[in-house]
């Protein structure tokens, strides 16, 4: 069986443990498709905090405390930057997650596409997923605010998302197109699952890449996405300046509702939504989207195992 999973990072992070521990010892190959949209060059190197987040996770390496980044991590090196007004002062980049990005920078430098540098890097640890980036093309998302436009980093982590967005752009996507992989993942999936991730700025600039949101429509397999929002809040994040930024409630119903339904040129087939939102099921079932409600805190990789086991259910 095969297995394609749409991510962002912190959140597809969570959602892919519980996917891997649902498929353990079946055999089953999981691909995660990732968002590449908050990657940026910065102090010489390239940085995709997405891809690593999830890599970190599913390696066990990741800081579980602080919920990013490596555990055990020091910031030398950012303190050097800093001392030389290099970089962002509000990004620290630690010295471990450091060694990632000069890696993945060595191998760009060297001609190789984000796809391969990936696939090189995460062969250091039996991840049981493979991660393909959405495009090896560079694209970034912008946020459009009434004081500018900016990278999406600078919204979110210098501005913690406090200054109102009114818009996103994909930058570059256009032009882009899906990594090697990408297509092939989708076409061959036996089961495509949407993680809850942020659907503003981490699915979103995965469709916009031309070609995969096709693919995803005319794939054999069915569509299972997972709500982000249990009971009108985000769980973890700012999700919702997000999402009403292009005018979308906070809410497991909308979400659902701006994906649409793959038979009414949408994306899915059918979505979960948590015990707390059972309600709104017939609302989305409304719209041409078969729905359930079953807990979707993913507190652990067993319990979030469960939940994955409801979407293959529903
Ligand atoms: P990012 O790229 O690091 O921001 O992470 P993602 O976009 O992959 O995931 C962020 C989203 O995950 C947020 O919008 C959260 O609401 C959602 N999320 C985080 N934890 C949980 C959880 O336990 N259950 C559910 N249903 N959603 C979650
Ligand atoms: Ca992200």
């Amino acid at each position: 069986m095969k297995v394609a999973v749409l991510s962002g990072g912190v959140g597809g992070a969570r959602f892919l443990l519980g996917v891997r521990e649902h498929f353990a010892g079946t055999g089953t190959e999981i691909t995660a498709i990732v968002n590449v949209g908050d990657d940026m060059w910065l102090t010489g190197v390239r940085i995709a905090p997405d891809l690593d987040s999830i890599m970190y996770a599913l390696a066990g390496v990741n800081d579980t405390e602080r919920g990013w980044g490596r555990a055990g991590e020091t910031e030398r090196v950012s303190a050097e930057l800093r001392a030389h007004g290099v970089g962002w002062p509000w990004f620290t980049l630690g010295d471990l997650d450091l060694g990632t990005h000069l890696t993945r920078t060595h191998y760009l430098r060297e001609g190789l596409g984000l796809a391969e540098a990936t696939r090189r890097i995460t062969e250091r640890w039996p991840l049981g997923v493979t991660l393909v980036p959405s495009t090896n093309d560079e694209i970034e998302t912008h946020v459009l605010t009434a004081e500018g436009t900016m990278h999406f980093q600078e919204w979110w982590t210098r501005h913690r998302a406090a200054i109102p967005a009114l818009g996103f752009e994909y930058r570059g996507s256009e032009a882009a197109t899906p990594a090697p992989g990408v297509l092939e993942a989708i076409a061959a999936a036996d089961l495509i699952l949407v993680a809850p991730s942020n659907p503003v700025v981490s699915i979103a600039p995965i469709l916009a890449i031309p070609g995969i949101r096709q693919a995803i429509t005319d794939a054999p397999a069915p569509v299972i996405g997972l709500s982000p929002i249990i009971a009108g809040a985000v769980v973890r994040g700012m999700a919702d300046a997000c999402l009403t930024a292009i005018g979308v409630a906070t809410a497991a119903d909308a979400v659902a509702l701006h994906y649409g339904a793959r038979s009414r040129g949408g994306l899915l087939d059918a979505w979960l939504v948590d015990s707390a939102d059972a309600a709104v099921v017939p609302v989305i079932e409304g719209a041409g989207i078969r729905a359930a409600a079953v807990p979707l805190w993913m507190t652990d990789p067993a319990t979030t195992a469960e939940i994955v086991r409801a979407a293959t259910a529903v």
